[in-house]
């Protein structure tokens, strides 16, 4: 995220949910050019710190809301990348309906959540209704937040907004910001679903009862034993 700019100062944080229900995090108060394995810290499901030196980022009650609302979700990632930042403190949505692709990627649209104070109980309400779907977030006056089954996966979405709010900008320099056919939308939305991506796959996959991802339970496992020595 810092080598992206998308991060100055000690903006920006990560956390990923372990398998013990506790979470791992970035530590408040670093530039995010200087996180290590040494200044992690471990947090509980209340946000309190039970591992580690450092404290907890203030946006963390953003992040444990959504891992209360979406079991699927693995990591958080929140960051202020500059493009898509500024259309939250213009009010104007980042659009996927530009192109095909980030219509099966992030689905019809990047939810813009209501600008409330830090803090405040709509601070992370706000997210609520528009978490069902969405896997990126744009917080108004605020930044980005993305969300993914691994951080890798975050971390691609966080960029392909800041990448579309940028093409965004350039068609509206060079012209008009044009969608494509509304009559197409369905079909880019139904091979969302059949990529195992957005609401509608997470209701089926849950139906068919998938099983826990052997490789990915070991390296949690073993990231887990590791910061406890
Ligand atoms: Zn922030």
């Amino acid at each position: 995220m810092h080598s992206r700019q998308w991060v100055a100062n000690h903006d920006g944080n990560i956390s990923v949910r372990l398998l013990d229900g506790r979470f791992l995090a970035t530590p408040t108060s670093v530039s995010k050019a200087t996180v290590s394995r040494e200044n992690l810290i471990v947090v509980d499901d209340q946000g309190k710190v039970v591992s580690g030196s450092g404290k907890p980022f203030s946006e963390l009650s953003l992040h444990l809301y959504i891992y209360r609302q979406r079991p699927d979700v693995q990591a958080v990632m929140h960051a202020h990348p500059p493009t898509a930042t500024g259309f939250s403190v213009a009010g104007v949505p980042v659009r996927t309906t530009m192109m095909p692709e980030p219509v099966v990627s992030l689905g019809a649209l990047v939810p813009l959540v209501p600008y409330a104070a830090p803090k405040k109980p709509e601070w992370t309400s706000g997210m609520g209704p528009h978490l069902a779907d969405a896997d990126v977030l744009l917080l108004e006056h605020h930044g980005v937040i993305s969300v993914g089954p691994d951080l890798e996966t975050a971390f691609l979405r966080m960029e392909l907004v800041e990448h579309l709010a940028k093409i965004q900008i350039a068609a509206h320099q060079v012209g008009l910001v044009r969608d494509i056919p509304d009559s197409d939308i369905e079909a880019l939305l139904e091979a969302r679903t059949k990529a195992g991506l957005g609401h509608a796959a997470r209701v089926t996959a849950t139906a068919g009862a998938q099983g826990t991802d052997p490789i990915r339970e070991m390296v949690v496992n073993e990231v887990s034993r590791a910061l406890h020595r």
